[in-house]
């Protein structure tokens, strides 16, 4: 059991986020808002896995084989054992597992049920390389651990809210109801936690708020927040609609897709490799990560100048769209590795805005810190802010509300 600064006990909750070759956790304490131990199991499933637990200050790493899930569940625990904290004492009250999809059907996060474990089995089809994978991982975590609730925390949960203007795609409603065709969106417990955090900082009402945040990561994107409540995102039915990303297209004419069928012979697998995985900055690029991206600009690299253009364009496109929905925009918010790391991307951005009243100062632009911090000019009509996400932190005070605890 941790102890507070008091030297009363409380729990931590054991953060699961279960993908289709990895398994990544994080041990947290919710009150303290830190991490108490993380970690990650990668290649399960190929003949060496790779095992990275960091707790006490120290990092320890081993190269096993993982067959599949359960191994990597039994592996983490063992390591937890072995390296500490013991869970048996670190007070865990709570297991939190990320669900990417909880389609139409879950608008929060939900005590894990059969009923819910179904459900989740039935989403299947509208993230079928995720929710599987999160299924395993809360089946196995729930055999190893049967002695606390597990909790499911859908990405989705917070684009419940979506107007229907927004949620809905203009094909024919039939083929669209009967197929579940929608958009969900994702990244929800990131954009909801930025969103709160952004009322914290400016010391203002949730509900007074008009925002936008900006999730930039290897997968991105932008959400339009009103009192709170989620009214647009740019992702869709699912993660591939929206921004220029890493390795992803965003926005594309659909017509593309029966043209390269048509007259490249290229099948569904091979489209959805293309636009999932070989497109956005790596397609245009041949780099996904904009440290790698920037020094190929600074060489003159004509492929990986366009890239950036083209991020950039889509990027305030959205903005602008974003400012329109909400009307008023109070409050406009970079998060996750690119959006909190990069001053560059961060400043052309939101380049030729001042119109619309956002600006960013460059020196409060180009300081670092650990925290959530303001980055446009003191009196700017918007005000643009860099905070830090933290969805596994998310995720266990969820998991927190749940229980009731
Ligand atoms: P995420 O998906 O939130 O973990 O973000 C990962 C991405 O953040 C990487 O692919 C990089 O493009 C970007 N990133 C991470 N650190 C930096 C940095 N120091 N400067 C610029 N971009 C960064």
């Amino acid at each position: 059991m941790t102890t507070t600064p008091s030297g009363g006990a409380r729990g931590t909750v054991l953060v699961v986020n279960s993908g289709s070759s990895s398994v990544k956790y994080q041990l947290v304490d919710p009150v303290a808002g830190e991490a108490v131990a993380s970690g990650l199991v990668e290649r399960i499933g190929e003949p060496r896995g790779a095992v990275k637990h960091v707790a006490h200050g120290g990092t320890t790493r081993r190269e096993v084989p993982v067959p599949d899930h359960a191994e990597a569940l039994r592996v983490v625990l063992s390591l937890f054992a072995e390296v500490g904290p013991d869970l048996a004492t670190a007070g865990v009250v709570a297991v939190g597992h990320r669900v990417v999809q909880g389609g139409s059907r879950f608008d929060r996060p939900v005590l894990v049920d059969q009923h819910v474990e179904d459900t989740i089995e039935e989403l299947s089809p509208l993230a079928p390389l995720h929710n599987p994978p999160n299924l395993t991982g809360i089946r196995v975590a729930k055999e190893l651990l049967p002695d606390v609730p597990h909790v499911a925390v859908f990405d989705t949960a917070f684009f419940r809210t979506l107007p229907d203007a927004a949620a809905t795609y203009a094909i024919d409603r039939e083929v669209a109801t009967t197929y579940r065709v929608r958009r969900y969106g994702a990244h929800g417990t990131s954009h909801q936690y930025v969103s709160q955090k952004v009322a914290e900082v400016l010391d203002r009402p949730l509900e007074d708020l008009h925002q936008i945040v900006l999730h930039l990561g290897n997968g991105a994107s932008a959400s339009a927040v009103r009192g709170g409540h989620a009214v647009e995102t740019s992702m869709g039915m699912t993660p591939l609609e929206g921004l220029v990303m890493g390795t992803r297209s965003g926005d594309i004419d659909p017509a593309i897709m029966f043209h390269l069928h048509r007259n490249a012979g290229m099948s569904a697998d091979e489209i959805d490799d293309l636009l999932n995985r070989r497109s956005g900055l790596k397609g245009l690029s041949g780099e996904n990560d904009f440290r790698a991206l920037h020094e190929l600009v600074e060489a003159g690299d004509e492929g990986a100048n366009l890239a950036l253009d083209v991020y950039l364009h889509r990027l305030r496109k959205y903005i602008g769209a974003y400012h329109a929905v909400l009307g008023r925009l109070d409050a406009l918010t970079f998060t996750a590795g690119v959006g909190e790391n990069d001053a560059l991307v961060r400043a052309r951005a939101v380049e030729g805005l001042d119109a619309m009243g956002i600006e960013v100062d460059p020196e409060r632009n180009a300081g670092r810190t650990d925290g959530p911090r303001v980055i446009s000019p003191e009196g700017a009509r918007v005000t643009v802010l860099v905070v830090p996400t933290n969805e596994e932190l998310a995720i266990a005070r969820h998991a927190m509300d749940v229980i009731g605890a």
